[in-house]
């Protein structure tokens, strides 16, 4: 089950190709993307997702994107859909092909989510720590690595995923050179201690997360304290709990680090999800 909608609107079917083989966002990865959550027929932190599309875009030197038109292609996808309740809404903006008009390439592609992601939500998962091999300080000095944006070059990313694999672990917390946390290679890391929930900022290269946003969002107002600033690695061992926050996957715990069983933290993680949950 999954629906496709091209970015002027229409409706398109998945099996059918669709992209030219030289479409920059396949020969180069050179594109953008969001993933959405949609409950219900509603799509979660759409204006976050749609504003991140946008500072993305911006980073890559891409056309801005047309907010009105995503927002119809969304609309499209939602309208077409007969799947279940959860959907992930994947949006996909390219540079479009190398030989060309220079028109950027955009849909919005409407799946289920994966088994793999539910099992994860109840039974949390094993994370590895990986390093990712640069100092924070570096992405202001290095705009060309597009630290923080939401590109479609991803394959980093897998292969930090992949490897972790191959150690028996399901998922990857990326470490920066100065031993700082950074995030997950899908998701944002959530750590908790006594009535704080902390993450790291966006200023050290990581997405700012919508999920996160809206955990401490809800957070904030049962009286948690939050905080968005550096993680070391000693703080993120010493942490009552751990999480990895992302729109499909919403708040997973991590019941493993580096192959040491964490404690148990399944009723904080209750607790943070109807604090998530209440926000919708
Ligand atoms: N960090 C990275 C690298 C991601 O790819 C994602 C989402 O896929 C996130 C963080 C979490 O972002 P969000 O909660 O907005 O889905």
């Amino acid at each position: 089950m999954r629906v496709l909608a091209m970015l002027d609107g229409t409706i398109t079917d998945p099996e059918t190709p669709v992209l030219r083989v030289d479409d920059l966002g396949v020969t180069r990865g050179d594109g953008v993307f969001e993933t959405i959550l949609v409950v219900d027929g509603k799509p979660r932190e759409l204006g976050p997702h749609l504003d991140r599309l946008a500072r993305s875009a911006a980073m890559l030197q891409l056309p801005e994107p047309d907010r009105a038109a995503w927002e119809r292609c969304v609309r499209v996808v939602l309208d077409n859909w007969r799947g279940p309740s959860e959907m992930a809404l994947k949006l996909v903006y390219t540079r479009g092909p190398e030989f060309g008009d220079g028109t950027p390439t955009g849909y919005a592609m409407g799946l289920p989510i994966g088994a793999k992601v539910l099992a994860a939500r109840e039974a949390g998962v094993a994370a590895i720590l990986l390093e990712r091999g640069y100092d924070p300080e570096i992405v202001e000095r290095a705009p060309w690595l597009l630290l923080g944006a939401k590109s479609l070059s991803y394959a980093v990313n897998m292969a930090a995923l992949r490897h972790a694999e191959a150690l028996g672990a399901a998922e990857v917390i990326f470490t920066a050179a100065d031993g700082s946390v950074l995030e997950g290679p899908t998701s944002t890391v959530v750590i908790a201690s006594g009535t704080t929930l902390r993450t790291t900022p966006p200023s050290s290269g990581i997405l700012k997360g919508t999920t996160q946003g809206a955990l401490f969002r809800a957070a904030e107002r049962a009286g948690w304290v939050t905080k968005v600033e550096p993680i070391t690695v000693a703080e993120l061992r010493d942490a009552e709990a751990v999480f990895l926050a992302s729109s499909v996957r919403k708040i997973t715990r991590v019941h493993t680090l580096d192959g040491v069983a964490l404690r148990d933290t399944s009723a904080l993680h209750k607790e943070l999800t109807a604090l998530y949950e209440s926000e919708y």
